[in-house]
This record gives structure tokens, C-alpha cells and sequence, in this order.
């Protein structure tokens, strides 16, 4: 041991333990968007911007028109287990993106952040914290909604500073986060735009409000629309929709597989093995398919509570999960297959 002296034990405050959450919750620039987005969804809204500057670095900003937080409730969004999402009893039927009260917090310890918000009949009332410290709540001026502003992320912890790529690769990977989130919420109009030259800034990607189909269009491109087949499979109470493509359609890299359970967006071993297994007689190995499922499965075959970014989940059965994927492909694939096959001996 370097130091083996003992020590008093002492409990962390509340910075310093903000600070440790933020290490698992905000990676990097991409997951504060995720985090924001995800609560500005959550918030009912029905358009969002995200604007960006540095690869998010220096500026990331997230407007959105949903339910707001009244100007007694600001203080609160920003201390740790803090959260509107939880309903009283468990953490079994969760139906939003958010439950863990830790972005904002974990956020605001390591970045400048600034929270206005607008409930529909009161004024609009903003709070800000710079590494940990909050200030009092202001009035400032809003038309309704939120905008959370984060500027300088990890400016209070140059280790983690240290470990970001460059902007452009931080955008590539924000810009992926928000079209993965876009997916599962067609409803709703997103935008995101990079300002790092100040101004208007260049879009990035834009989605208009429309149907799931549409929205994949948006996010997967028509060509993959053209070359997918749709699915509808049911198995003992897992249902598995979307659009699968077409074997000749794959890619050298996993780069467009698109998987949600109840909405979320998830990466998952069993799950992408499973495609991989759905796709063994038509696919070499070096080979991924194209893909965008969406899951559902009554709240509690799944728990989603498994890791502070939420982007894993674990399966009560994981077996089902893996059976539908597998025989529900399978069979949509020979199906056409067979039809194609048809279709040229006509
Ligand atoms: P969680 O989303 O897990 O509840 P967060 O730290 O992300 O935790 O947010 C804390 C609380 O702040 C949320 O529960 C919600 O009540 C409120 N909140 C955060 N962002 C927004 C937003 N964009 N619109 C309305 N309320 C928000
Ligand atoms: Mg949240």
C-alpha cells in the first residue's frame, strides 16, 4: 500500500458526492443529453431544441415546452434523489425515462447550469449552480417550458475533462443519442443544432412531429425503409414491433441497431446476441444487421433500475426475450425471402 494509515471516516457532502455520481451518470457531453432529453420527454413536451457548442463542451442547451417546475420546486430538481417520477411505493411500474433524481445534481457538479422554467399561470423563475453551489431563485423571462443550460461541462473535474475526444467526435455521438431517443418518441418535434459558430447555428438532425414509420424514415434513412420488412410478433406477453432490413441490407459495424424495451432505448447482450442469431442463416459473421424494435413487456418482467445511466435493463426471463427475437426474425425473414424467391419465378 501507498497509505495505509487509518484514517477518520467522514461523510461526503453534497458536492463531493455529487460529483462521484456524476462519474457514472455524465460520461461525457453525450449523456447530459441524453439525461436532458430524456426530461424534457418526460416533461410532456411537444417540440425540443438542443443546441450545442464544442461538441457540447462549452455550451449544451435543451428548450423544450412541457409542464415546467413551479418556482418552489427549482431548488429541489437540483439536490440529489430528488425526483417527480416516483410513485410513492416501488420502482416496479416506471413509465418514465427518468426515476434516479441524479442528472440535474450530478450536472450542476460539474458544470455551470442554469434551469429557467414556466408553469402554465405563474411567472417564469430561474436558478443557477456553478459546481455544486446553487443560487436563490430569480424571476427571469420565458414564454413556458424549461431550458436547461449547461455550460463548461467537467470544468470541476479535469480528470474526466481530459478523457473527452475531440468536438467532432463528441457530436457524432450526441448527435446519436438524440436520434436513438428520437425513435421512441415520434410524437414529439426535435431539433438539434450546433452553434458552435454562434448564431442560428447548422442543423444537425430535425424531426417533424408523425407516425413511428415516419420518424424512422427521418432517423434510418428511406433506403433502410426500402430494404426492411415489418414486424409484429407476440410471445407469452412480449410483443416485438418495427422494421427489420433485409439481409442485403446489412453493415460491416452495428451501427444501425435500434433496440427499446417499453420505449427505452437499451443495450443489451442478450438481445443483440439474440439478432445475431436471428440472422445466422442469412448473414456471414462480419456482417450486422440493420435494425429498429421496439419491445414491450408488462413493467415488471423487466427491471430497469440496473445501472445510473438506464441504458441497461435485465429480463425476468431473459429466455423470452431472446425466443421472440429469434423466431419472430426468423420467420419474417424466410417469409420474404420466399416471397422474393416467388416473385422472380412469376
Ligand atoms: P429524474 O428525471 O430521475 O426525476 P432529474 O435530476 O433528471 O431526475 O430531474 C429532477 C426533477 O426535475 C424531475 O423529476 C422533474 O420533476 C424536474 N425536471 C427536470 N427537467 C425537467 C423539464 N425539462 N421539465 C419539467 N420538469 C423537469
Ligand atoms: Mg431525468
Amino acid at each position: 500500500y501507498i497509505d495505509a494509515e487509518r484514517r477518520v471516516i467522514r461523510q461526503l457532502d453534497a458536492t463531493e458526492s455529487n460529483r462521484i455520481a456524476a462519474g457514472e451518470v455524465v460520461e461525457r457531453p453525450a449523456s447530459a443529453v441524453k439525461e436532458l432529453l430524456e426530461n424534457a420527454l418526460d416533461a410532456g413536451s411537444s417540440r425540443i431544441t438542443i443546441a450545442v457548442a464544442d461538441g457540447g463542451k462549452t455550451l449544451i442547451r435543451v428548450t423544450d415546452d412541457g409542464h415546467g417546475i413551479p418556482q418552489s420546486e427549482l431548488s429541489l430538481a437540483l439536490s440529489r434523489h430528488a425526483t417527480s417520477k416516483l410513485d410513492g411505493d416501488d420502482l416496479v411500474n416506471i413509465r418514465s425515462f427518468g426515476f434516479r433524481g441524479e442528472a440535474l445534481p450530478s450536472i450542476g457538479a460539474v458544470a455551470r447550469l442554469r434551469l429557467s422554467s414556466r408553469v402554465a399561470g405563474d411567472e417564469a423563475w430561474e436558478v443557477a449552480v456553478n459546481g455544486g453551489v446553487l443560487s436563490t431563485p430569480t424571476p427571469c423571462s420565458l414564454r413556458g417550458g424549461t431550458v436547461v443550460e449547461v455550460r463548461d461541462l467537467f470544468y470541476a473535474t479535469p480528470a474526466r475533462l481530459k478523457f473527452l475526444r475531440t468536438d467532432r467526435a463528441e457530436l457524432q455521438a450526441i448527435s446519436e443519442v438524440v436520434k436513438r431517443l428520437s425513435l421512441s418518441a415520434p410524437s414529439v418535434a426535435i431539433t438539434l443544432r450546433d452553434v458552435s459558430g454562434g448564431g442560428e447555428g447548422r442543423v444537425i438532425y430535425s424531426a417533424e412531429r408523425g407516425d413511428p414509420a415516419a420518424r424512422m424514415e427521418a432517423v434510418l434513412g428511406r433506403d433502410f425503409r426500402a430494404n426492411a420488412i415489418e414486424i409484429n410478433a407476440e410471445r407469452q406477453g412480449i410483443t416485438m414491433t418495427g422494421f427489420a432490413a433485409l439481409p442485403t441490407y446489412s453493415r460491416g459495424a452495428a451501427v444501425a441497431q435500434f433496440l427499446f424495451v417499453n420505449g427505452r432505448p437499451v443495450r443489451d447482450k442478450v438481445l443483440t446476441g439474440a439478432l445475431r442469431g436471428a440472422y445466422a442463416d442469412f448473414l456471414s459473421r462480419d456482417r450486422h444487421p440493420a435494425v429498429c424494435l421496439f419491445l414491450t413487456c408488462p413493467p415488471e418482467e423487466v427491471d430497469v433500475n440496473v445501472h445510473p445511466a438506464k441504458t441497461e435493463v435485465r429480463f425476468r426471463e431473459p429466455a423470452l426475450a431472446r425466443g421472440l427475437i429469434v423466431s419472430g426474425l426468423r420467420h419474417a425473414l424466410a417469409e420474404a425471402g420466399h416471397r422474393a424467391s416467388t416473385t422472380v419465378a412469376d
